[in-house]
């Protein structure tokens, strides 16, 4: 089936529903949004000449567009390449170039940068600027009839992993694979209705785009916040103004969001869950967010190659204060989706035991085809039909998984393993540690060892010798950070994620001492 039947079928017996909106305002019914989608699918493959299977790249911040271009993309049978928008211009033409896409659509923001690479990537004809008068002209032609030819293993996506250890590769996501994503959502997270919202303050290329499609199918409200991305203040505004509001967000934004100093007069009512996944929530976080907005969380695990669903901790867990492992709960990623099979394994691809840490591997109908152009990638990745996530993890007895750590942030002191998650869940215990995360440094005797990067909280100071304490009163001598840098705030991507990699370059940068 077509993804685009979604917006088909929701159109037809919720046309009047809100489907767009920006802000506090409502932009678009499910009846428009379905015609102006037809409309654009009509000049791809008319106007364009685009046939079923090309590749339209998609540049845009979250904006009230982002959604019919999608749709439009899937509705002529061609395959979408959403491109994160904050990337560097020779990023993205790399990607373009890589997916050998024909058009991009882009926002007004990006033409600068992008427009000239028609000029100068092969593949590329056309960069669209997908807002304003000439684009209007565009969606004001005929709707084409939706592309019925498609089949569940056709590609729909092309996912370009976030690359931090090399050049991004494109994760084939087929319908089918998309298909089971949305359908997970409710499984696993939460049903949704047509009276429900979806606010989108993280980006619409990723996370929050998959759980779009969920709301979509069922007829809920797609707001973009006015900003088009995060802001505290904003997003507690449009909690307060629309019902049954969902988010999905990194774990960073859930910190600040409860930490803003708008939530205290915020109206919370209309929030239905926050869904924060996409790296490692300490248990603290979730502990004092618990606290402020109650236990309207839920959190899920997966990567682009198996999108939104490897693992979940649903709400309910969340609430269940009284059960003796409860920390211990928080601090796993949950246990396996409704519809995929997950394993720990030893670096033979042998099944481990519950209780013993190897790399996390899942199948099912939900994993990625397996990366673009790429066979060689493809065939480690998908060895013997299991995804090898290069996630490191452990199952407890009752099948709740705990990610370590990704195996190249492993840090190897004197020959032992030392998880920088398990000291940095540590020094978030202290009041006034906001932000931690821990990384190697080369050592000459000892291979590496821990410096821990600290954030203290607003007005607040910390010092080496109370972090000292606390993790001497908690975890062996040799994890000990040998220093503490503190600094006013970690480098994180477009996604949230604190950036490693950047904090071992200062580390390298500064001489290595301090
Ligand atoms: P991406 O493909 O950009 O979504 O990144 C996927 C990676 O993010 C995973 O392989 C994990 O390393 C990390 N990740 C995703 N969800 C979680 C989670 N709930 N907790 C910890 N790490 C996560």
């Amino acid at each position: 089936m077509n993804m685009a039947l979604l917006l088909a079928r929701t159109a037809t017996w919720l046309g009047d529903r809100p489907a767009v909106s920006v802000g506090q305002e409502i932009r678009l019914d499910y009846r428009m949004l379905a015609r102006r989608s037809a409309a654009l699918a009509g000049a791809l493959s008319g106007r364009f000449g685009l046939r079923p299977g090309d590749r339209v790249g998609i540049l845009m911040g979250n904006r009230a567009e982002y959604t019919e271009v999608l749709f439009a993309i899937w509705h002529a049978g061609l395959v979408a390449v959403p491109i994160n928008a904050k990337l560097h211009a020779r990023e993205v033409a790399w990607i373009l170039e890589d997916a050998q896409a024909r058009i991009c659509i882009i926002s007004p923001d990006h033409a600068e940068e992008i427009v000239p690479l028609a000029d100068e990537l092969d593949a590329l004809e056309q960069v669209i600027i997908g807002a304003g008068a000439a684009y209007e002209r565009l969606l004001a032609g005929d709707p084409v009839a939706l592309n019925d030819h498609v089949g569940p293993d056709d590609l729909a996506w092309l996912f370009y992993t976030s690359g931090t250890t090399g050049r991004p590769k494109g994760a084939m996501l087929s319908h089918r694979n998309l298909m089971l994503a949305t359908m997970n959502y409710f499984a696993d997270v939460d049903p949704v209705a047509p009276t429900d919202t979806i606010i989108h303050a993280a980006p619409l290329s990723h996370g929050s785009g998959f759980c779009g499609l969920s709301h979509l199918a069922k007829g809920a409200n797609q707001v973009v916040p006015e900003s088009g991305g995060f802001d505290a203040a904003e997003t507690l505004a449009l909690i307060g103004r629309w019902p049954g509001s969902s988010l999905f967000f990194a774990p960073t934004m859930v910190h600040r969001l409860i930490n803003s100093p708008a939530i205290g007069d915020s109206d919370l009512r209309n929030l239905k869950t926050i869904v924060y996944g996409g790296g490692p929530m300490y248990v603290e976080d979730i502990l004092a967010a618990i606290a402020v907005l109650g236990p309207r969380f839920a959190q899920i695990y997966g990567q682009g190659e198996a999108p939104m669903t490897i693992t979940g901790l649903p709400k309910w867990l969340h609430a269940d204060v009284a059960h003796p492992r409860y920390r211990e709960r928080l601090a796993s990623v949950g246990i396996a989706r409704t519809d995929v099979e997950v394993r720990v394994c030893d670096e033979e691809d042998r099944t481990l035991p519950a209780g013993e840490t190897g790399e996390v591997m899942v199948r099912g109908s939900v994993v990625m085809q397996g990366y673009w152009r790429n066979e060689a990638a493809s065939a480690a990745a998908l060895r013997g039909g299991w995804l090898h996530t290069g996630d490191v993890g452990c199952f407890d007895a009752e099948g709740f998984l705990t990610l370590k750590d990704r195996a190249k942030d492993l840090i190897i002191s004197g020959g032992s393993n030392i998880y920088p998650r398990e000291i940095e869940e540590v020094l978030l215990r202290h009041p006034a540690v906001s932000e931690a995360s821990v990384v190697g440094r080369p050592h000459p005797d000892w291979g590496e060892e821990v410096v821990a990067f600290v954030v203290a909280a607003p007005g607040r100071t910390v010092g080496p010798a109370e972090l000292d304490a606390l993790c001497l009163d908690h975890i062996a001598r040799f994890k000990r950070p040998k220093a503490y840098r503190l600094v006013e705030k970690l480098p994180k991507n477009n996604y949230g994620k604190v950036l490693k990699t950047d904090l071992r370059r200062m580390l390298a940068e500064d001489g290595g001492t301090g």
